[in-house]
This record gives C-alpha cells, sequence and structure tokens, in this order.
C-alpha cells in the first residue's frame, strides 16, 4: 500500500499555492532576494519516519527557528537558574526586534525576541567560552538535532551583518545592563552566525521531532538535551514563539513553534511529531503567511491542539474478580491503559472504597503501557497500605511497566509474570 500521508502533504500545499501575499524580509538585502514561491512540508514522526512534499530538500537560513534550540543548549550548559537570571519567559507582546527589557534589570521579557536571542547565544557553552566555541557548540548542538552536520551560508551571515544596526542596539543595551559580558558586536557576530545555519525543510521537521520525542533525536536515537529542558523550550515556544502573534496562534493552531523570517516554521506536538513548513513570504509579525495557513489546517486535519482535551479513556480498572479456592483465594484487580495521577487516583480509591475480603490481593498490570512517576509513587503507596492493613500483594508485571517496586516502610510485595503462579500451589 502506498501511505497516504505524503499525498495529504501534497494535497495541502496545493491548497495554499494561490496565495500569493506577504513578502520575504526586507532588512536583510540576501533574504529579500530568496525565491519567494517555494514551497515545502515535512513531518517526522517520534520514531523516525519523515515524509515530506514539495520543496523539502531546499536549503534556507534557519534565522529565529535557532533560538529554541540554543535556548535548550543554554539551560543544558549552564543550567535553569543562570539563564534565568540573564532572560525571563513572559511573552513581550512585541514585534521580534523589539528594544523589551525589564526596566529595572534590563533582563530581556524571553528568549524568542531578539534581545533575549543575543543573550542566549552568549550563554551557551562551559563559562569562559569563547565566541569561536560558541559558535562552535551552536552549530554542533543545532547539527545534533537535525541528526545531520549544519553548515554557515557566509552570504546571507555578511548580509545580515552589513544591515544589523537593530540587533547592534540590543546588544548595546544587553552590555550596558550586564546581561552580556562579551563586546556588543562580537555578541551580534556569533549570534547572526547562528541564524544563517542552513536548513531544510526535513531538517525542521527533526529538529522539532527531537523537541517532540524528549530530547532525543528520532533519526539517530542520541540524546540531545533533557526531557526537563524540552519542557521549558516547548512552554517558551508556545507562549513566546510567534512574537506578537503567540496568542492568535495558540488558540487557532495550538501547537509550540518558531517561525524564522527566511520562511520556515516548526511545530513540535510532544510524544507525537515535528512538522515543518517553508515559504518564504511573511505576515506583518514575520510568520511565514502560507506556513501559518498549512498549520492552521494541519490542526483542523490531524487534531493536532494540544489544549484538545481527550475524550474519555476507558476507566483504569479493567476487571475486579476473585479467583482461586480456600487459602489461595485471591482479589484479582487488572489495570489498563496508561497510568499517570487521575488513573492512580482511581486505583486508590477503588481499594480505599472497596476493601478487599481476601487475605491475597493482586494486582495485573498485564495491560498498562507505561506507569509515570507520580503513578508509581501511588500505586506503591497502595501496595505499602494494603500490606500495613494484613494483606499479601501481588503485582502481575509480566513486561515491568514498574520495574523494581519498593512499597518502602512496612510495605510487601512480590512481582509475578503469569497468573497461574498467583493460583498454583
Ligand atoms: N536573524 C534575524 C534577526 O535577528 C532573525 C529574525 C527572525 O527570524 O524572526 O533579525
Amino acid at each position: 500500500m502506498r501511505s497516504p500521508i505524503p499525498d495529504y502533504l501534497a494535497e495541502a500545499l496545493r491548497s495554499v499555492q494561490a496565495d500569493h501575499s506577504g513578502a520575504t524580509a526586507d532588512y536583510i538585502p540576501e533574504l529579500a532576494h530568496a525565491d519567494p514561491d517555494r514551497l515545502a512540508a515535512a513531518l517526522c514522526t517520534v520514531d523516525g519516519h519523515i515524509y515530506s512534499a514539495g520543496d523539502a530538500a531546499a536549503e534556507f537560513s534557519i534565522q529565529s527557528i535557532s533560538k529554541p534550540f540554543v535556548y535548550a543548549l543554554a539551560l543544558a550548559d549552564r543550567g535553569f537558574d543562570a539563564v534565568l537570571e540573564k532572560v525571563n519567559v513572559e511573552p513581550s507582546g512585541n514585534a521580534f526586534n523589539e528594544m523589551s527589557v525589564e526596566p529595572d534589570t534590563g533582563r530581556p521579557l524571553n528568549p524568542m525576541i531578539n534581545a533575549g536571542a543575543i543573550a542566549m547565544h552568549s550563554l551557551v557553552g562551559p563559562p569562559g567560552a569563547t565566541p569561536e566555541q560558541r559558535v562552535d557548540r551552536v552549530a554542533d548542538g543545532l547539527s545534533a538535532f537535525a541528526g545531520r552536520r549544519l553548515h554557515v551560508d557566509e552570504a546571507v551571515s555578511r548580509s545580515e551583518m552589513s544591515h544589523a544596526y537593530r540587533n547592534r542596539a540590543l546588544a548595546n543595551m544587553l552590555r550596558a545592563y550586564d546581561i552580556i559580558a562579551d563586546d556588543p558586536l562580537v555578541a551580534v557576530a556569533g549570534y547572526t552566525r547562528q541564524c544563517s545555519l542552513l536548513v531544510t525543510a526535513e531538517d525542521l521537521a527533526v529538529m522539532a521531532g527531537t523537541l517532540a520525542n524528549r530530547g532525543v533525536n528520532p533519526l539517530t536515537g542520541r540524546p540531545v538535551v533533557s526531557a526537563a529542558v524540552v519542557r521549558q523550550t516547548l512552554s517558551v515556544m508556545a507562549t513566546c514563539g510567534m512574537y506578537d502573534g503567540a496568542g492568535d496562534w495558540m488558540t487557532r493552531v495550538g501547537v509550540p513553534a518558531k517561525s524564522g523570517v527566511a520562511g520556515g516554521l516548526i511545530g513540535a506536538l510532544p510524544g507525537q511529531a515535528g512538522i515543518a513548513t517553508f515559504s518564504p513570504r511573511l505576515d506583518r509579525h514575520g510568520n511565514s503567511v502560507r506556513g501559518v495557513n498549512l498549520f492552521t489546517r494541519f490542526t483542523a486535519d490531524m487534531g493536532m491542539h494540544v489544549m484538545e482535551v481527550p475524550p474519555h479513556a476507558p476507566s483504569v480498572i479493567r476487571s475486579r474478580r476473585v479467583l482461586g479456592e480456600g487459602d489461595r483465594e485471591v482479589t484479582l484487580v487488572s489495570l489498563q491503559g496508561d497510568l499517570r495521577f487521575a488513573a492512580a487516583e482511581r486505583v486508590v480509591r477503588e481499594f480505599q472504597e472497596h476493601p478487599p475480603q481476601q487475605h491475597r490481593v493482586a494486582i495485573s498490570l498485564r495491560r498498562v503501557f507505561s506507569v509515570d512517576a507520580v503513578a508509581r509513587r501511588m500505586v506503591l503507596e497502595a501496595v505499602r497500605r494494603l500490606s500495613l492493613d494484613g494483606h499479601e500483594v501481588y503485582l502481575l508485571d509480566p513486561d515491568e511497566v514498574l520495574p523494581d517496586p519498593d512499597p518502602g516502610t512496612g510495605g510487601r510485595v512480590r512481582v509475578l509474570t503469569r497468573l497461574a503462579d498467583l493460583l498454583g500451589g
């Protein structure tokens, strides 16, 4: 069978092709000359399959889409406190190149606007890294996100540098407030090289896919940043990624995203996929016109909005039975699905409201796919309290979804792999 997904992507591209509204970024001469008709979409699943359509192998400069990834690298290299001390996480509601810093501290409002991004560039690598080492760290780090070596487009970098009056003003302001320690011009040069790294729509889909996959590159399998760093990065993308169009974007499209003035746009769908589009004509916020339309369509067609409340899952308690006879009698409570807080609460309540009459109590995890840290603690606490109430407790867990269960002081549990072991002699 031929997959319908590339056909769907191609059809989506056709539906926006006739829209010639917007304009290429004109404040960077090299971008003003870009072919405005280029159009691509790519999707990378968290298990590393890439679908694409249109000019998905055409290279263009990453521009501001570098910002969330460099933010993630800075968090990984310096830790959350050091990064938050220099750049806040509040939406500015302003344009990307606005002179917005907190009046008292000089701290840029967030890492997605240029002021914050220039500060972030200066925080990658170990303390004391040279400007060259920082540029290398950014190129290496973004290449790890993309799963292939990325290179700087020297022409774009030169072109932007020769017109970077506004970014220089921002860097001077950051230097005056001691947010950066570098010579402001050196800081802008590093940031500009970062923005000039060449990517394709497929690269961007993999980079977004790495965020969607908790920081592990779905193509290479290589961990790039931690899940905690990804959570922070996606949160900032959701609130600040689309500049002064962020609120409209979040309500309408509902995917953590980031745009770039060369026409790229990424969205990361946590746990599912990274998506990227490329079309150089921009709207007044500096976001790709056809890219925004494509994402709006993807949300509607693929149900991507992260605030969409999922329909009721079947109850976590699949069944409750009494098996065996005599002193082998056992209450067997079989669970199903993914165990997070709400499901674990339901399990705890089951034992509270209906205390087992049998001495032996077994909890079957055979149809449970995953147990998060909170659910793990709650289920083990239920096991501990059942033990303290005098029960002999078993976990039927052939796939080890709850490895090394330790119910803590006073708790005792035996792990079995087969129902027969429970009922046998
Ligand atoms: N390098 C561009 C700048 O600093 C990035 C802006 C963007 O992509 O939104 O102006």
